[in-house]
């Protein structure tokens, strides 16, 4: 991480594109112009803030049509236009003017000695009117792809090529960072607590500050996470495909595979859902890792999307999903011992292949771990220590094809009416 924020860091490119992209004089007479009016005109000549709160924006559950065969509009834009930023972008007290590029901060709470803790949030304003498009990583502290991914597709943003603006916040949870660790001070985890409460928990507090001064900003989200626990994810978008909208963004990112699911509840692409902003999910890789595979992967799918939202100017491209899974399934361990796997992340499975074995650590016995499914095998376990009810495989259940009969207790968990979600999961 040291060597790649030295070689991307993102302030002095910006100020560079902005040099390289505008007359001097618009940007400094712009800027002087912003710091003219930012404080004593504001009492006076309060600016349009735009929020979506009050759009009123119809209910996504009542959009949605509940069908995963929802076609695709032709050349209709995802986004409605009248959300756009049309001008000056105000954000945390601070304008963004268009054309502009700009680094500000969210304040998420204190340490216990009482100081404050900002995150960075870097805003590309475009100089012309577009959607606002939110890239969120690191709600789970441990999560570094995910900070990689948004500062290099921010430092690769000219205002000039824009037209809307994108909201990155590399570290939602910077408590968890600076201990790289999954959770918050109160061991809680800020990705169940949203929207969020101003009276509430410490982690519903951080969560409804993020929720109301950040994400009702936002047009559309995409929230970028890496698996948890010793295990990782072949990279994916988690999306509810029963909403147009958020189907057209799943598509739009490409290249990777989306798997339907509504989300956890208080997850911030739920809640983001719920009030109506168009959201998805990002899996990609490993916890406390950075995996560059996986970083350039997810810069791809956002370069895609923001195309394909109409951000980019220029020519559309045309991206697909490599694959679309409609369900998933958690094969579980049933023996305590040392899991050695024999597949890979990626890897297509038929029903009754051996995906791993377990070895018991004091009588050497081994039990292998059979795949009730056909299907591909979207996130596993790395190898390690587990005991029985550990989350080893996660597969995509192969479109088409009615759900399995071969399902037995020795490796699946017992069926429960709520989705499996593995612990620590998004
Ligand atoms: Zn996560």
């Amino acid at each position: 991480m040291e060597e790649h924020i030295k070689t991307h860091s993102w302030l002095p490119q910006g100020i560079k594109g902005r040099t390289r992209h505008l007359p001097y004089r618009l940007f400094f007479s712009h800027l002087l112009l912003s710091l003219a009016i930012a404080l004593p005109a504001a009492a006076t000549t309060p600016q349009k803030v735009v929020d979506p709160r009050t759009q009123a924006p119809p209910s996504l559950k009542q959009m949605a049509t509940g069908s995963q065969e929802t076609p695709l509009p032709e050349e209709e834009p995802i986004l409605k236009k009248d959300t756009a930023t049309k001008s000056s972008l105000q954000l945390l007290k601070e304008t963004i003017g268009p054309g502009t590029k700009k680094r500000i901060f969210w304040n998420l709470g204190y340490t216990f000695e009482g100081v404050p803790v900002s995150a960075p949030v870097l805003v590309v304003n475009g100089d012309s009117a577009g959607p606002t498009l939110c890239l969120t990583a690191a709600l789970h502290g441990d999560e570094i792809n995910g900070i990689a991914m948004v500062h290099r597709a921010i430092d690769d943003l000219e205002p000039g090529q824009l037209s809307g603006a994108v909201i990155g916040v590399p570290i939602v949870n910077l408590y968890g960072y600076r201990r790289s660790s999954r959770y918050l001070p109160d061991r809680r985890d800020l990705n169940r607590h949203f929207p969020g409460s101003p009276h509430g928990s410490s982690a519903a507090r951080i969560a409804h500050s993020f929720f109301q001064q950040v994400i009702t900003h936002c047009d559309a989200l995409v929230d970028l996470h890496t698996g948890s626990f010793h295990r990782t994810n072949l990279p994916q978008v988690r999306a509810d495909l029963s909403h147009p909208k958020i189907l057209e963004l799943a598509y739009g990112f490409g290249g990777v595979a989306v798997v339907h699911s509504e989300g956890i509840s208080g997850t911030l692409r739920r809640a983001a859902t719920e009030i109506g902003i168009p959201s998805i999910t990002l899996e990609a890789g490993e916890p406390k890792r950075l995996q560059l595979r996986e970083v350039n992967q997810g810069l791809k799918g956002i370069n895609s999307l923001m195309k394909k939202l109409g951000l980019l100017k220029g020519a559309k491209t045309e991206s697909v999903p490599k694959a679309v899974f409609h369900q998933t399934k958690w094969i579980r361990t049933h023996r305590a011992g040392i899991l050695l796997s024999n597949v890979q992340l990626g890897e297509p499975i038929k029903a009754g292949q051996q995906l791993g074995i377990i070895t018991d650590p004091i009588t050497n016995q081994e039990t292998a771990i059979v795949s009730p499914y056909d299907g591909r095998i979207l996130g596993m376990a790395l190898n390690q220590v587990t005991i029985p009810g550990y989350a080893a495989y996660h597969i995509g259940i192969k479109a088409n094809k009615p759900r399995t009969t071969e399902e037995t207790s020795d490796h699946v968990a017992a069926k429960h009416k709520a989705p499996d979600y593995s612990d620590g999961e998004e």
